[in-house]
């Protein structure tokens, strides 16, 4: 039975392929972002330093730097990648070097708390022993203030700061203090601690007993979601230029092919079908510009001469227009169409005028809106197939 973790999960959310990369083929591309070589340095020094003060050692901050040093540079590697080109090696050591002078600075002498746990790996109990349902997490740190309050600390090295409805939206720490509430009997609150390093910022927040109900079945919801999961496609989304899978993905890995070409896009055949198929596209539009405007001017021309049929060499074009009564659509008048659809209803006459949507059946099976019978009843009905779309747009400069 698998195990699950908060960050397998938003993986899986953000993108299903990159979860199967990663947590199902177990690719290791030894590809890493500085932006995660840069997290793991800071977070082995905060270890450091609580891990010695559990033992009264106090590190200065001289011996702090100097450990975050000797680490960044014995741990680097060929493999690191720097994806905003406008920054170098030393943009991210410095500022990884500032997170942990500004914790320093204003925590010193770290007697607010008393640790408890450093990396400490935890249970998240989602259910009452249910194993299709095993979770664990692992706590940044762990501690204790006093009168069974206990505080989940977490650092983020990343240098964009969520506004307090993205920190109301984060999973990782509430499902931590479900562990921590189930781990001892004195607990009477738990508070959760997000210190954004590169901003000098703590956030605390406090989940209720319904925050952590309604998040139980929400996590519940996604680990079904992962189980029924067959294709796990690829999803662009903004973190796809850190993604260490690039090189892999389907919807990237072209472009690595034709980049490390000696004569690039020239002559690559994708490309040149490409370069063909965007040349095409642009003529037909041209085209049907041409062709709305030609008509048009048919239209004109039969009106001003009172004619229906308009003769050329060798061809001709009939003008027909008919009266249509329009009716409010779905997407420009939706109180409209509800109207018109509930007084149809209303009417008994639905069955004439309604029709069943396959793409929507296809959008009710693969998103599995209705409950687990109804989309096997549907199913039965069912049979796989493709459909096939091609869609031409720029690309960005990256
Ligand atoms: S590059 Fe983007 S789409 Fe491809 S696996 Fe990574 S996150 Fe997913």
């Amino acid at each position: 039975m698998k195990t699950y973790s908060p960050t397998q999960i938003s993986t899986f959310e953000t993108c299903p392929r990159k979860y199967r990369f990663r947590y199902m083929d177990r690719i290791d591309t030894g590809v890493e972002t500085i932006e995660a070589f840069m997290g793991k340095r800071v977070h082995e020094v905060l270890e450091r330093l609580y891990r010695d003060l559990t033992l009264s050692r106090l590190n200065s901050l001289e011996e702090l730097l100097h450990f975050y040093e000797e680490r960044w540079r014995s741990l680097w590697h060929d493999g690191i990648t720097i994806v905003r080109d406008r920054y170098r090696e030393e943009n991210y050591f410095e500022t990884g070097k500032r997170c942990i002078t500004d914790y320093y600075r204003r925590y010193y002498p770290f007697d607010q708390d008393r640790t408890i746990g450093l990396e400490l790996r935890v249970k998240i109990p989602l259910t009452d022993g249910d194993p299709r349902y095993s979770m664990v997490g692992v706590i940044d740190r762990l501690s204790y203030a006093g009168n069974g309050v206990y505080e989940i600390h977490d650092y983020k090295t990343s240098t964009t700061l969520p506004d307090m409805a993205g920190i109301d939206q984060d999973r990782q720490l509430p499902l931590y203090q479900l562990a921590v509430e189930q781990m001892w009997r004195d607990v009477k609150e738990v508070r959760l601690v997000w210190h954004y390093l590169a901003f000098d910022k703590e956030i605390r927040a406090n989940r209720t007993r319904e925050d952590l109900g309604a998040l139980k079945e929400e996590v519940i919801g996604l680990i079904n979601r992962i189980e029924e999961e067959e294709e796990f496609r690829p999803v662009e989304n903004p973190t796809c230029n850190w993604c260490e899978y690039r090189s892999l993905c389907p919807l990237w890995k072209h472009l690595y092919k034709v980049e490390g070409l000696e004569k690039g896009f020239g002559e690559e055949e994708g490309a040149d079908l490409v370069n063909r198929y965007a040349s095409l596209k642009k003529r037909l539009h041209e085209i049907e510009e041409e062709m709305k405007s030609l008509e048009k001017a048919l239209l004109n021309y039969a009106r001003k001469e009172g004619v229906e049929i308009i003769f050329g060499e060798g061809y001709k074009v009939r003008v027909k227009v008919d009266r249509v009564w329009r009716f409010p659509t779905k997407d420009k008048d939706p109180a409209g169409r509800r109207e018109l659809e509930d007084w149809i209803k209303g009417i008994g006459r639905w069955e004439e005028v309604s029709y069943l949507n396959a793409t929507t059946l296809d959008k009710i099976l693969k998103e599995g809106r209705w409950d687990r019978e109804e989309l096997e009843g549907l199913k039965r009905f069912a049979s796989p197939g493709e459909r096939v779309s091609f869609y031409l747009s720029r690309t960005r400069e990256e």
